[in-house]
């Protein structure tokens, strides 16, 4: 499966992403991700990345376009990936489609996975994740129910800043959906539902 996951930052694609990578063994390509992990390092990819994220706007085209198509070149990927948090402006979405051409994998769908935008303030606003393995839970959550690690809040998932990101999806990254449907790739789902649930039609949509 080469897919990519689409929807306002909160709305599940990591939490959906997830649950396929435990089933099919797909890779998942977060750009978050590994922006958050390039900061963690103190590398220079994240020095610059930290300042947009913390203020919730987007880091440049090409910084996160070089980082994407590198990722794309490694081997493991020629069974499929699942790209989440990438593309989120339309030259992002430009450059991959040529990339994914060079490299003979076209997509197969765009999954959109949609949520109303103050279910997400809520939800982001009390999300939680682990320090040691990455699960996203939420602020009932004491320690990590995966694997009893320390639960942390992102520094972005404050209240101003999600508002912030939400605005940012909506002007930069909503017009995807247009552009992926008008590519007769976009399935949308709604996201409202418990994650198993919303899973159940991600594999349907999918034809998993
Ligand atoms: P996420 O974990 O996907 O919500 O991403 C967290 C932050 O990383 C975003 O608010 C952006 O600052 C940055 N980011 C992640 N992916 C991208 C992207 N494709 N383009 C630009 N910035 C990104």
């Amino acid at each position: 499966m080469n897919i990519v996951l689409l929807g306002a930052p909160g709305a599940g694609k990591g939490t959906q992403a997830a649950l396929l990578v435990e089933k099919y063994g797909t890779p998942h390509i977060s750009t978050g991700d590994m922006l958050r992990a390039a900061v963690k390092e103190g590398t220079e990819l994240g020095r610059k990345a930290k300042t947009y994220m913390d203020a919730g706007e987007l880091v440049p085209d090409d910084v996160i376009i070089g980082l994407v198509t590198e990722r794309l070149q490694n081997p493991d990927t020629e069974k499929g990936f699942i790209l989440d948090g990438f593309p989120r402006t339309s030259a992002q979405a430009v450059a991959l489609d040529a990339e994914l051409s060079k490299l003979e994998r076209p997509l197969d769908a765009a999954l959109l996975i949609d949520v109303d935008a103050e279910v997400i303030v809520k939800r982001l606003t009390s999300r939680r994740m682990c320090k040691e393995c990455g699960y996203i839970g939420s602020v009932a959550d004491a320690s990590c129910p995966k694997c009893g690690g320390e639960m942390y809040q992102r520094d972005d998932d404050n209240e101003a800043t999600v508002r912030n990101r939400l605005d940012v999806y909506q002007k930069s990254t909503s017009p995807l959906i247009d552009y992926y449907r008008g590519c007769e790739l976009l399935v949308a789902i709604d996201g409202d539902r418990d994650p198993q649930v919303v899973f159940a039609d991600v594999e349907k949509a999918l034809n998993l």
